[in-house]
């Protein structure tokens, strides 16, 4: 052994020279040489040196060879050496040491070597196998989150703790550009120091921006973002289209990236993901274009599910506005105010809807600002410490004489997350408050339908007793199924489905009537949101609707100001308004809807229209169907009501009659003077 110490000390850089020569003639492994800067290739060929002195150590043990042999494997694979190129480079190597020192080294000590070398490759192999592994694992547990992704924040987070976590990634952040196109970190994982690269990236203000015409536009992101498609930097140190961000990547170990659009096919992308190697040449070696293209693939399909979703239109918030944020959730800057909501029927308040509010200095945020910044540990927080301060509230309204329900927003998160329902329990536990004065509201914009364990968790709160409320309804996706077979109390109906404007007015009353039909049919109560005429109120209340609230009523206000508001009774009852359009058709609707059912009884309707006693068909029809207060009493009125009966009754609701009497119908409603 000896004597090969020896003959390897006097020829290795002979030995590595040539065998760098002949790697440079196999075409994937001299890609990799290519993209080594002078320095870099230096380093190898020494490492190299060492190796191959090490192996010829007597003393190496199994075990510590086992262990150099899989760190420099890793490091192969990591870089993207073809495997078969591995094997043969191995060959290489060994005739090389056979033809430049076999003749000065005795027989056994030189198969010894041999035998070295080959269990070498093995364990080289084995290292390969290990990275193969962990994509899998990446790309699997990634999957998992893709699918349960709630909101755009929460997702990033777990994207870049799993990536970041991935062998062959030693950092990872994720961002999108602001209007003027500058690129902002909103996560990350691994890079030096507290705060890790995020913080660096951020603090030395090296500036990344996605526009062509800019200087810092260059990099992978920018291109990325430009492109849809996934781009690289195979070696900081020697791509001179970053040389910009060369000293950062030097500092903080980071040799090469690549940039990974977050885009639904055929759409712009919504964020980059950017993926940093430890190793010049990292992401390009065919089993790791493979892994960038799944990864792109899956996360494509995040993008779609996405977009829909309310973090988005929003842009990128940096994440050291973020953590100012999360900071004042769980500060005295949280302050709850309180929104009424109104029983239709009667004219009173008894239940507040408790929304986040956050004092930052001379500003006070409103959740559609900071809420889908939070992650989702600040989102438990949010709801701990609201619904705290929302039970303090009502238990001082309490003690004034107000025993006022209080009604608090569930995140999507919470039917995933058990801790949700701990804080429930011990918050109406340690302020006593009954479990049937809170309502849960959950929002809709969940996938299609519930897993067992969501379903679960909603069991849960319902055996603890309090009401449950089904957020925004017609604003997401989970459609009907849903409402049927979850076990909400109550169903608000999204602000944008009772938006009521022009000619979509009928066809929005429409819409609110059959909900709080289908809603009564299932046991729920029907309330509906962003009310903000006294037209609309009173047109919900002729629809039966049972609660509504919304700007017409009282904006959401301080807790100290509510006894005040409520004490003010005057503004609490229905305005007692006079007749609008929307009113008139309000009650239209409601006569249509019993009109359509008569229609379905084509006997007795028939015997009811054609009676030959005018004063019997005129009784029965107003008996049944009102026609009452869509239009003032007149000719025009009576006239109106028998075409459209004996339409919708002979013809039906498709039919020419039915149409051309209801567009006479909705002339003379615009046209008929309103009562004062
Ligand atoms: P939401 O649950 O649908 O709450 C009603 C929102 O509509 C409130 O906005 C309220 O101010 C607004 N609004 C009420 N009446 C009207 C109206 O007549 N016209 C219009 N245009 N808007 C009206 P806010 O307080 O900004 O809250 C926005 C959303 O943020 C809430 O929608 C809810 O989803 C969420 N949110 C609020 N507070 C919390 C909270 O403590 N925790 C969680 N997780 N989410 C919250
Ligand atoms: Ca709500
Ligand atoms: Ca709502």
């Amino acid at each position: 052994m000896q004597t090969l110490i020896e003959a390897l000390r006097k020829s290795a850089v002979l030995v590595v020279n040539r065998f760098y020569e002949e790697l440079a003639r196999l075409p994937k492994s001299r890609r990799i040489l290519e993209m080594l800067s002078a320095e870099e290739l230096a380093h190898l060929k020494d490492r190299q040196i060492q190796n191959l002195l090490a192996l010829a150590d007597p003393g190496l043990s199994s075990k510590e060879h086992a262990a150099m042999a899989m760190r420099i494997g890793r490091i192969h694979a990591v870089v993207g050496l073809d495997k078969e190129e591995l094997v043969r480079s191995r060959g290489i190597l060994q005739e090389l040491l056979y033809k430049l020192i076999g003749r000065d080294v005795g027989g056994q000590a030189l198969s010894l070597y041999a035998r070295r070398l080959t269990s070498d490759t093995a364990w080289q192999l084995k290292a390969y196998q290990a990275v193969e592994d962990s994509q899998q694992d990446v790309l699997q547990r990634i999957t998992r989150i893709v699918w349960e992704a709630g909101s755009y924040t929460h997702f990033i987070d777990q994207l870049v703790s799993v990536l970041g976590g991935h062998d062959e990634v030693t950092a990872c952040t994720i961002g999108r550009p602001d209007e003027a196109g500058i690129f902002h970190f909103e996560a990350g994982a691994g890079g030096s120091g507290e705060g890790g690269l995020v913080a660096v990236l951020t603090a030395h203000g090296h500036e990344i921006s996605v526009r062509a015409d800019h200087p810092d536009g260059q990099g992978a992101v920018g291109r990325a973002w430009r492109s849809g498609h996934a781009e690289r930097v195979v070696n900081y140190q020697t791509d001179p289209l970053v040389e910009r961000w060369r000293d950062v990547a030097a500092r903080e170990g980071l040799r090469s990236s690549v940039a990974i659009p977050i885009a639904a096919p055929g759409h712009a992308p919504i964020a980059i993901v950017m993926l940093f190697s430890a190793y010049p040449g990292g992401f390009v070696g065919p089993d790791q274009v493979a892994f960038i293209e799944l990864l792109q693939t899956l996360l494509s399909c995040v993008a779609s599910r996405l977009q829909t979703h309310d973090g988005l239109h929003g842009g990128a918030v940096p994440v050291s506005v973020r953590q100012h944020w999360a900071a004042l959730v769980r500060t005295g800057a949280l302050e709850m105010h309180y929104q009424p909501l109104l029983t239709l029927a009667n004219g009173q308040v008894s239940k507040v809807e408790a929304l986040a509010r956050l004092r930052d200095g001379e500003r006070l945020l409103t959740p559609d600002e900071f809420l889908f910044a939070l992650s989702s540990d600040d989102l438990l927080a949010l709801f701990a410490r609201g619904l705290g301060q929302a039970l303090d509230d009502r238990a001082r309204w309490l003690a004034a004489g107000h025993d006022l329900e209080i009604s608090v927003n569930l995140p999507p998160a919470a039917l995933n997350d058990l801790r949700y329902f701990d804080a429930a329990r011990e918050a109406l536990e340690t302020h006593a408050c009954p479990s049937r004065r809170l309502t849960l509201e959950v929002l809709e914009n969940e996938s299609i339908s519930l897993s067992h364990g969501q379903r679960a968790i909603l069991g849960k709160f319902r055996a603890l007793g309090v009401l449950l409320a089904q957020d925004d309804l017609g604003s997401g996706h989970s459609g009907l199924a849903r409402l049927r077979e979850l076990p909400f109390d109550w169903i608000k109906i999204d602000r944008e489905i009772a938006h009521i404007a022009g000619d979509a007015a009928l066809d929005a009353l429409r819409v609110v009537y059959q909900i709080t039909r289908l809603g009564h049919s299932l046991g729920k109560l029907v309330l509906a949101e962003g009310v903000d005429s006294a037209d609309l109120l009173k047109a919900l209340a002729l629809l039966g609707v049972d609660g509504a609230q919304g700007y017409e009523i009282a904006r959401p206000m301080p807790a100290d100001e509510l006894l005040g508001w409520i004490g003010g009774a005057a503004r609490v009852s229905v305005a007692p308004v006079g007749e609008s359009v929307l009113t008139r058709l309000a009650r239209f609707v409601v006569w249509e809807e019993r009109a359509f059912i008569l229609a379905t009884l084509p006997e007795a309707a028939r015997g009811l229209l054609d009676s030959d006693d005018a004063a019997a068909r005129t009784a029965l029809a107003d008996a049944l169907i009102s026609f009452g207060d869509i239009l003032p009493a007149g000719a025009e009125r009576d006239a109106l009501q028998r075409d459209m009966l004996h339409a919708v009754v002979k013809g039906g609701r498709h039919s020419e009659a039915w149409q051309a009497a209801l567009a006479r119908l909705m002339r003379a409603i615009s046209a008929a003077p309103l009562a004062a």
